[in-house]
């Protein structure tokens, strides 16, 4: 069977004609998945009988809810998904007081290989539908009270382009759940020509992984360096006129004694002049079998003062969910995976 969840009215319109149905059942069936969120066909009940018996020869919805629920002590859950071939991915919701965000998967595990990632050390195992990836926020118990996505769950985004630009045109079309474009994020480690397309042909923010302005460092820390160096991602970027409403920030997680000395600001400087933008600071959770540690908050603290010095916005995030490894870097569907056994 066929899951009509997932697919774009452009989609839609085509099981309409091939299946003999009017064009406006289209429109129809847009609205009954992604604005009443049914779960069975014959839920559709402005088609007709004989639509919905033939639809249900060929098609079906195709939702999945979660698996296994996670809650840390300061209110983030992290949310088990089924997946395609008996896989798993997980979406972690972060509540606070006047923003419910909710950041989901793109990818089962991911093929970029990054040093301080678990997701990274799972390795590749598929990439996520444009269904798998809507459904994590439709079929979230808490989806209601949901104000921002933001994709920095297991996977690089953009290696798997063409779904999250349709789970992102499911998400802002008015025949799809009608959310503004500024209620998501995207973020990458710089697969430069996707960049490029998502740039062009989206109006979500963009947040650019970043963590050392210098590539021997980053080829070490982020494999992808080989590839797309840093500073031919960022003169691409400058190439865009990215307005006032949508916003670009870099992620750079905080290393001790690896990526937080005053060469680095210094580096951050240089690289960052012209763009307007915000760098988002986060704090490194130790992961298993890695030297990496993370640096003190007064070391964060220093970081940022002297960025600030140096005209560049920072924020210092806040850590969510790292007793339940929904923190950043720390999804790996392997932990929630190993306590059924
Ligand atoms: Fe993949 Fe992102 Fe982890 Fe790198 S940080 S291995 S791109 S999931």
């Amino acid at each position: 069977m066929e899951a009509l969840f997932g697919k774009t009215l452009e989609e839609l319109k085509v099981v309409a004609a091939e299946n003999g149905l009017p064009g406006f059942t289209a429109k129809q069936m847009a609205q009954w998945l992604y604005t009443k969120k049914v779960s069975e066909i014959d839920d559709m009940t402005n088609l007709s009988k004989d639509a919905r018996g033939r639809l249900k020869e060929k098609y079906e919805i195709g939702r999945v809810v979660p698996s296994k629920v996670q809650a840390s002590v300061d209110g983030t859950k992290k949310y088990l998904y089924p997946a395609q071939k008996g896989l798993f991915i997980e979406a972690a919701y972060i509540p606070e007081k006047d923003r419910h965000t909710l950041c989901i998967s793109s990818q089962i595990g991911c093929k970029m290989g990054c040093l301080f990632c678990m997701t990274g050390k799972q390795g590749f195992q598929g990439q996520l539908t444009a269904g798998e990836i809507v459904n994590q926020v439709i079929s979230l118990p808490e989806s209601d009270q949901l104000t921002n996505i933001v994709y920095m769950g297991m996977g690089e985004p953009l290696d798997n382009v063409d779904n999250v630009l349709k789970s992102l045109e499911i998400f802002t079309s008015d025949w799809g759940m009608g959310w503004s474009p500024r209620r998501f994020n995207v973020s990458t480690i710089g697969v430069e020509p996707a960049m490029r397309r998502f740039i062009e042909e989206s109006d979500a923010h963009l947040a650019i992984s970043l963590h050392t302005p210098f590539n021997e460092e980053r080829k070490k820390l982020m494999p992808i360096e080989q590839v797309y160096p840093i500073e031919e991602v960022i003169d691409a970027l400058k190439e865009y006129d990215f307005g006032r409403q949508r916003r670009i920030s870099f992620e750079y997680i905080m290393f001790d004694g690896v990526n937080d000395t005053p060469a680095h600001v210094k580096g951050l400087t240089k690289l960052l002049n012209g763009i307007r933008c915000r760098i988002n600071l986060i704090r490194f959770h130790p992961i298993p079998d890695s030297p990496l540690r993370g640096s003190s908050d007064e070391k964060i603290k220093w970081f940022s003062d002297q960025l600030n010095k140096k005209g560049l916005t920072t924020t210092i995030r806040r850590s969510r969910g790292e007793d339940i490894y929904a923190a950043c870097g720390l999804l790996s569907t392997k932990n929630m995976l190993k306590e059924d056994t």
